[in-house]
């Protein structure tokens, strides 16, 4: 193994430059041959690949996004895009590819490592924590703690003026943001993609609430939950229950950004630099992740397959008890 690349793909998410960082720097050291690749599969298929120095990952450990972009690039998806990926990396000499990304970006690499001849190692860029075999994904601490943040200002509204807010968070098929946003801004219900929770349950949870004079309450509902968006929730919940002003908010894309915690920048640190030892130790295929505080490997298929979501058994039952 003498050259290495890595490229981000996928949806961004914050301490995805502290693990570039970690992975240049790790390779460097070893002595290998580091390139960044522009815009996650995009740029292999474009050649946009470039030798990079220790220098080059400079002041960038604390920044949210990624300085190598990233892209959904539908051409990786065709036999046609994938040969020439391959081609621009046999022509550098690169023998091995780090992929900071989601799930989509691990179906990817997995397809191009098994026809080709490329070791690959995947590190969990995502901030909906959806991927098996890391406790945390990288991002998620940085996005539950923005949401907590914006959860906070809107709590003081709504306690001042006596409202039901809807705040809806990201997760399409996981709810570990809105879990775990739920207990850390004491919200009043939580509504989750995993967990069955009818209409009819959770306006008597806030019929309940009112009538033990809570001033405002919260409501979370995550994407992917079976109800549809927040505004279809709220409409439904208004035509039945009219204590409160109702409200809704939905936080988007400022959830995916911001300047990444302390968690996040020790997690892209470690995943990255493990990754690259991975690679040296010969491993491929493999994706690292953070499983009871030390490093995992797991195969990149068991990654996308097991789906052992996380949803802690004691913050599901916590959500019940402590918005009495
Ligand atoms: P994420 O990695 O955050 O889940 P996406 O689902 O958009 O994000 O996937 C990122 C990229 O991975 C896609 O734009 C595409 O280039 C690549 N990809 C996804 N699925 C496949 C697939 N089945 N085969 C090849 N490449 C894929």
């Amino acid at each position: 193994l003498k050259n290495i690349a890595v490229l981000t793909s996928g949806g961004d998410a914050p301490g995805m430059n502290a693990c570039i960082r970690a992975v240049i720097r790790t390779g460097i050291y070893h002595g290998k041959n580091m390139f960044g690749v522009m815009q996650g599969y995009q740029g292999l298929i474009d050649n946009n690949i470039i030798p990079m120095d220790a220098r080059s990952v400079s002041n960038i450990l604390h920044m949210g996004g990624t300085i190598l972009k990233t892209a959904r690039c539908l051409a990786f998806k065709e036999e046609a895009g994938m040969e020439l990926a391959f081609k621009n990396l046999q022509e550098k000499e690169i023998d091995g590819l780090v992929v900071i990304g989601g799930d989509g970006t691990f179906t990817g690499a997995k397809r191009f490592g098994e026809k080709y001849n490329i070791n690959v190692i995947g590190v969990p860029g995502t901030i909906d924590n959806d991927l098996s075999g890391s406790d945390f994904t990288l991002g998620y601490d940085t996005a539950i703690n923005t949401v907590i943040e914006a959860i906070d200002k809107i709590r003081d509204t709504a306690d001042s003026h006596d409202r039901l807010f809807f705040i809806e968070v990201m997760g399409r098929d996981s709810g570990c943001i809105a879990l775990r946003t739920a207990v850390a801004s004491g919200a009043e219900a939580v509504l989750l993609p995993e967990r069955e929770t009818s209409l009819k349950e959770l306006i008597t949870k806030l019929k309940a609430g009112a009538s033990t004079k809570k001033s405002s309450s919260i409501v979370i509902v995550s994407e992917g939950n079976k109800y549809g968006g927040a505004y279809d929730i709220a409409k439904s919940v208004k035509r039945k229950f009219t204590h409160y002003d109702t409200k809704v908010t939905i936080l988007g894309h400022l959830q995916r950004g911001g300047s990444p915690s302390g968690f996040d920048r020790i997690l892209g640190s470690r995943l990255g630099y493990a990754a690259v030892n991975a690679l040296i130790a010969g491993e491929s295929m493999q994706m690292v992740g953070l499983y009871g505080n030390a490093i995992k490997l797991t195969s990149l298929e068991d990654a996308l397959n097991t789906h052992n979501y996380k949803l802690e058994s004691d913050l599901l039952e916590m959500t019940h008890v402590l918005s009495i």
